[in-house]
């Protein structure tokens, strides 16, 4: 009982403690005709970036939020871009993927029926001929998955040639389950992945070869399509607000609804929202150039007290890519704070849009809400502009959107103090909470700062052997095993790669690949070209044991055999696991250190020293550089059990990370 009084007490001293400033929301609700329209040019940066276009939708749709339906009318005009003739189109439905629970999205999970969903097209003709689809499970021989639709075109399609595809359609909207769909209010309609929309024709591996490329929707990778022009018309009701991919150029008020027209040039994707009871507001980040980009914020009204944080981490996210990366190449920029109860509507990205979502105690030290905003900005480079394909390859999004965010964030937001979620919801310091759970030990080791990269080694370690970078994304075990691999591995090399490189080369790197790629639809060999052109630095021992394969390290110092008499030290290194690293061995003494180099190859290797100097200490990697080392405790060695700076930082960093693959572990 006493425990219980402590722990609620506890929790109230918290609620008080972190709760967010919270404010009437009226009076601040802008009107939508507020938004800004931009028609004329000076907003536009000088730098010209612009993607070869080989199509264009022009869609409308309106919204019925009574029957929860979407009616569409849509024209495709594309181009093949490839040298080699098609007679087939191949299409994504994803709203089919809520269809029944056999499709390789549920994978035999059930959902409740008002989150099913299923798009039923009512007309299809191809150049004015009436076309009928035929759902194609090729991929996965999976038949009871309708997300991947073909056409049969009765001439072959030569290069240049073109075709106008015209639909006419409705999808079911469902009750937010996953990226797509309505809130448990009803006041929030979020339409991603909702047209049909066409699989990427690309030449393949072989000279003479094309195909395409049309994955399903799979449980835990995302998408892929082509850089296109989009114009729609989108009709919504007169109470509710728009928020889009696109830019508003006009709108037109009826009795009940609004039809707004919209645009975006040069991106691979759309997706909108309709919502009411939401504050809508807009920013403007101008440039040194006096081009500017407008920024479209919609909040739930609950969250007005973090407006300004929100901002301020747009504004980092931005001001960092354009200094270091390249030109956000579009005038809009829209921002979703999506409710919590929407499914995995929240944390998404889309071209010129990305959403996320703020948990009801989000005290700042935690920096959580910080970081998944810059977490989901860092997409539109990695995702939207530098469009690799997501369900084959996303640690080239994941990976690099997490190492940028993570930059930014060790950049601007300082110190981070470690937090988990009590039962999902609490954040609270881990050392508050294992105090309370009276275990002192731990609450010693807790009382530091976390560092940057503590989430995503202990992430790592948990499925360092069940995947590696170059597995096809989709085909990985699970999510875990994606997430550990996507976003964590793919990060880690990153952070690696920066401490071998330098940071300064590191961006330069990015920055070259971002300009060769941008608008394109890089790989990782792509990427690698890149490393290997602009580094000029040996890499390959990361890209074939850390990309190539699961191979996994762990140095350690088994001792230090000291011999006074003949004033030499010797220290002895095992390489445990088959990843091999070029490492720094430094040796301290009471006068000096003593660095040497070792490309890390032997299995048992001895170093000898000469010095007449008291040795202290020996350690491998002083500076961290390899974060892929599955055990920093056993990288140095002290002679005494006294103090030693380098003995301290390496416990520190190991305890951190056993803290938190115990905190993970007793969550799951
Ligand atoms: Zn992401």
């Amino acid at each position: 009982m006493k425990y219980i009084i402590l722990i609620s007490l506890f929790l109230f001293y918290a609620f008080f403690q972190y709760q967010e400033k919270q404010t009437s929301a009226v009076g601040d609700i802008i009107d939508s005709t507020a938004v800004k329209v931009n028609v004329d040019d000076s907003s536009r940066s000088k730098i010209k970036q612009v993607a070869k276009v080989f199509s264009s939708y022009s869609i409308k749709v309106s919204l019925d939020v009574q029957k929860k339906l979407l009616k569409a009318s849509q024209i495709i005009k594309w181009k093949n871009p490839s040298t080699i003739p098609t007679s087939e189109l191949y299409f994504h439905l994803y709203p089919n993927a809520f269809g029944n629970k056999r499709t390789e999205f549920l994978s035999g999970r059930r959902i409740p029926g008002n989150s099913h969903s299923h798009i039923n097209i009512n007309k299809l003709t191809v150049n004015g001929k009436p076309k009928s689809l035929n759902y194609s499970s090729s991929r996965t021989g999976n038949r009871f998955d309708s997300t991947v639709a073909k056409i049969d075109i009765d001439q072959p399609v030569n290069q240049y040639d073109s075709l106008e595809i015209a639909f006419e359609y409705e999808v079911k909207i469902p009750k937010a389950y996953s990226r797509f769909g309505y809130d448990a209010n009803e006041i929030f309609f979020f339409l991603a992945q909702w047209f049909p929309k066409l699989g990427v024709y690309e030449n393949g591996s072989l000279p003479g070869t094309a195909g395409w490329v049309c994955d399903p929707y799979y449980p835990f990778t995302e998408f892929y399509a082509d850089f296109s022009n989009y114009s729609l018309e989108i009709t919504i009701p007169n109470s509710f607000k728009l928020a889009s991919s696109g830019e508003v150029i006009s709108k037109k008020v009826e009795s009940k609804n609004t039809t707004y027209k919209v645009v975006q040039n040069n991106i691979h994707d759309f997706a909108w929202l309709a919502a009411k009871d939401v504050l809508d507001f807009t920013d403007t980040i101008k440039r040194k150039d006096h081009s500017e980009v407008t920024v479209h914020y919609i909040l739930q009204t609950t969250n007005e007290g973090s407006r300004n944080r929100v901002s301020t981490a747009v504004n980092n996210a931005f001001n960092f890519f354009e200094k270091n990366i390249g030109t956000y190449p579009y005038r809009t920029l829209t921002v979703i704070d999506a409710p919590t109860k929407a499914g995995m509507i929240r944390a998404m990205e889309y071209p010129a849009l990305f959403t996320f979502s703020k948990d009801y105690f989000s005290p700042e030290f935690t920096k959580d809400l910080d970081e998944v905003i810059l977490h989901e900005f860092s997409h539109q480079y990695f995702y939207g502009i530098l469009a690799n394909n997501e369900s084959t390859e996303a640690w080239l999004d994941e990976g690099f959107a997490e190492y940028i965010s993570q930059k930014i964030l060790q950049k601007k937001y300082g110190q981070r103090f470690a937090s988990f979620k009590l039962f999902g919801y609490l954040p609270v310091t881990g050392m508050e909470l294992l105090a309370i759970e009276r275990i002192p030990f731990i609450y010693t080791l807790t009382q530091i700062p976390k560092p940057f990269e503590a989430d995503l080694m202990a992430a790592y370690y948990s499925y360092a052997t069940f995947g590696t970078l170059s597995d096809t994304s989709f085909r990985l075990l699970n999510r875990r095993v994606y997430q550990s691999v996507s976003y964590a591995k793919g990060a880690l090399f990153l952070f690696t790669l920066e401490k071998y490189l330098g940071e300064k080369k590191l961006l330069f790197v990015l920055r070259q690949y971002f300009n060769q790629y941008k608008f394109k639809h890089p790989t990782a060999s792509d990427f690698f070209a890149a490393l290997r052109k602009f580094s000029h630095q040996n890499i390959e021992w990361l890209i074939t044991d850390f990309y190539e394969k699961s191979y996994t390290c762990d140095y350690k110092i088994l001792g230090i055999d000291v011999s006074p008499e003949r004033h030499r030290a010797e220290i002895v290194i095992v390489r445990d696991g088959e990843a091999v690293v070029p490492l720094e061995i430094d040796l301290y003494t009471d006068m000096d250190t003593i660095k040497t180099f070792w490309n890390g190859k032997e299995k048992i290797k001895r170093f000898t020293f000469n010095t007449r100097n008291t040795i202290i200490a020996a350690e491998i990697d002083p500076q961290r550089k390899n974060l892929f080392d599955l055990n920093f405790a056993n990288n140095s060695y002290t002679m005494k059990t006294q103090y030693s700076g380098a003995l301290y930082i390496s416990t520190r960093w190991f305890f951190w990370v056993q803290n938190l693959l115990m905190i993970f572990g007793g969550l799951s």
